[in-house]
């Protein structure tokens, strides 16, 4: 009888989940497993405002995929993911078409844009390693190419971040970590450096705890971060940021954080979406096909409480990937009855640089270093349900206050 092909799109959390879950269990023998993935690595998403800021070497974000994943037991395939083919179940990718009898999409998630002009142009995004590694390499070569003398140096030390959701913020914290070291190196006084973090809502990071935001925001404002509240950013151009009441910033350097939508492979191959994102049934498939399950970003899920989606998170994506494993094996296995998936949101926790941190967990809210230590603990506790302490070892953050 042939075995049954399960097809994983997408090295990111949640799909690394399913196939570290699968590689363990009676479906590595069972089915034929396959991984596909962009790069021949994973990296960390959560951990990328710290190569983007340079505050951290981007290595230290990836892993290969074959150090991690038994490719004697999950095939692993290094390739783009242009379409699902849902209705022939076939995936195509940029160099082959491959047949699926089961299909997890993983693919993550792109910067959401909302059509504002230049935004694809000329802002960079922090999504990927090699994102990541361009805004590093793009804000140092603000420093070596400033010129005291020369006149037009308007905007060259200006760094703009689009947004003060987390990402935002978190990004920011590294900035001040970063600036002053770059300045010491190339002789610049701090003085002429800003990172503005522009925001269009009435607060930073809008929607968590006021109390932790005011703690966040004077934390950064302390370490020179200008705040622009309430002040939608309209347009981008090639040297500057246009604001909504029409104000001007120079800049060679914007940053988008304003949030993200699913991956546009889901769109593109035609599924129900909302910003990209399908919203699943509760035992993570696509309406319509059983054959299809949707974990991570591309996925939406409603929090019943409060009636709106939950935020796409890597929490979520880990707690996903591991329901979906069992969901799959209890396939393979005959079954009909699927686990029903609900988060278990265990909290919020958001570095801004150093050892300063903000977060709730539980109920209680934390700050300053206890909150830092217990980012990295989070950090930690997903390499070690990757790859056991060996991989905290290699890849973890040991260095906890
Ligand atoms: P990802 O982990 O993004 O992985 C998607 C994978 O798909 C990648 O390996 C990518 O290379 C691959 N891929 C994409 N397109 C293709 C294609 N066409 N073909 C082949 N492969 C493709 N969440 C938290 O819970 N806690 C945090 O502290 C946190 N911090 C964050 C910090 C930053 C800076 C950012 C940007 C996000 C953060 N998030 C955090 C959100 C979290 O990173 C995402 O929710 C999570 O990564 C989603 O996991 P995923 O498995 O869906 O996708
Ligand atoms: P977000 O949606 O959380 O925040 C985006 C921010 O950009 C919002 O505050 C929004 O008001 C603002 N914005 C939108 N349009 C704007 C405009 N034109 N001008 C200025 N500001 C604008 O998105 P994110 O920060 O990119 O995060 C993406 C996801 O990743 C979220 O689900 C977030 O919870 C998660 N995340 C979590 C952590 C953590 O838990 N530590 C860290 C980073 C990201």
């Amino acid at each position: 009888m042939n075995k049954p092909k399960i097809v994983i799109l997408g090295a990111g959390y949640g799909g690394m989940i399913v196939a570290s879950r699968l590689q363990k269990s009676t479906v590595a023998k069972d089915a034929e497993i396959t991984l596909v993935n962009r790069h021949d690595y994973h990296y960390q998403t959560t951990w990328l405002h710290e190569p983007a800021a340079g505050t951290m070497h981007h290595d230290k974000t990836r892993m290969k995929i074959d150090s991690v994943i038994d490719t004697k037991k999950v095939n692993f395939i290094k390739g783009d993911v242009k379409e699902i083919k849902k209705d022939e179940k076939k995936v195509v990718l940029d160099e082959m078409v491959l047949d699926y009898d089961y299909l997890v999409v993983g693919l993550g998630a792109i910067p959401e844009t909302f059509g504002i002009p230049g935004v694809k142009e000329h802002a960079f995004a922090i999504r990927s390693v090699n994102s990541v590694r361009l805004i590093k390499e793009h804000i140092e070569y603000q420093f070596a190419s400033y010129n005291k003398q020369a006149a037009d140096q308007d905007g060259k030390l200006t760094f703009v971040i689009a947004g003060a959701g987390f990402t935002g913020i978190e990004f920011a914290g590294e900035m001040t970590e970063r600036i002053p070291e770059l300045c010491e190196y190339y002789d610049i006084p701090r003085e002429k450096v800003r990172i503005l973090s522009i925001e269009a809502a009435p607060t930073a990071l809008p929607g968590f705890d006021e109390e932790l935001v005011e703690y966040a925001m004077n934390v950064l404002e302390s370490r020179g971060v200008e705040f622009k509240i309430s002040m939608p950013i309209k347009e981008v151009t090639a040297d500057s940021v246009i604001l909504n009441d029409d104000t001007e910033i120079k800049t060679n350097t914007i940053v988008w954080t304003t949030g993200v939508r699913g991956n546009p492979v889901i769109e593109d191959s035609g599924f129900d979406s909302m910003r990209g994102r399908i919203k699943v049934e509760k035992d993570l498939r696509a309406p319509g096909y059983e054959d299809i399950f949707v974990i991570g970003d591309c996925a939406l899920i409603i929090n019943e409480e409060t009636e709106r989606p939950y935020p796409p998170t890597a929490q979520i994506a880990i707690q996903q990937g591991a329901a979906c494993a069992n969901n799959l094996k209890a396939l393979v296995e005959g079954k009909k009855e699927m686990e029903q998936f609900t988060p278990d949101i265990k909290g919020t926790v958001a570095s801004l640089g150093g050892k300063e941190a903000i977060g709730i967990v539980g109920t209680r809210k934390i700050y300053g270093n206890s909150a830092s230590a217990v980012k990295k603990m989070i950090d930690n506790r997903y390499l070690f349900l990757l790859g056991g302490m060996p991989l905290v070892i290699k890849k973890g953050k040991l260095k906890m206050f």
